[in-house]
């Protein structure tokens, strides 16, 4: 009994956000993004992982920056 041609896939890591399952098989990981299904190469995590981290850590300062930005602008928009 050979599982060769068995697509045998695991869990590596799930959250609110998906889900990101690996193929062996396939030497594939498989991105679950909400009804995204994204295939890549198991190479191309690493990479993937940093432009997150990065993106991550861009959002955040914008953010700070955003946070700052608003302190000082004047309270007088009332109107919605
Ligand atoms: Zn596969």
């Amino acid at each position: 009994m050979t599982t060769k041609n068995q697509h045998s896939r695991m869990l590596l890591s799930k959250n609110e956000s998906g889900a990101i399952t690996f193929c062996e098989s396939c030497d594939v990981l498989e991105l679950e993004i909400g009804a995204i299904s994204l295939r890549i190469n198991s190479l191309s995590l690493e990479l993937l992982s940093q432009l997150m981290i990065e993106a991550t850590k861009s959002m955040n300062t914008y953010k700070q920056e955003q946070a700052g930005f608003t302190q000082i602008k004047p309270q007088n928009f009332g109107l919605h």
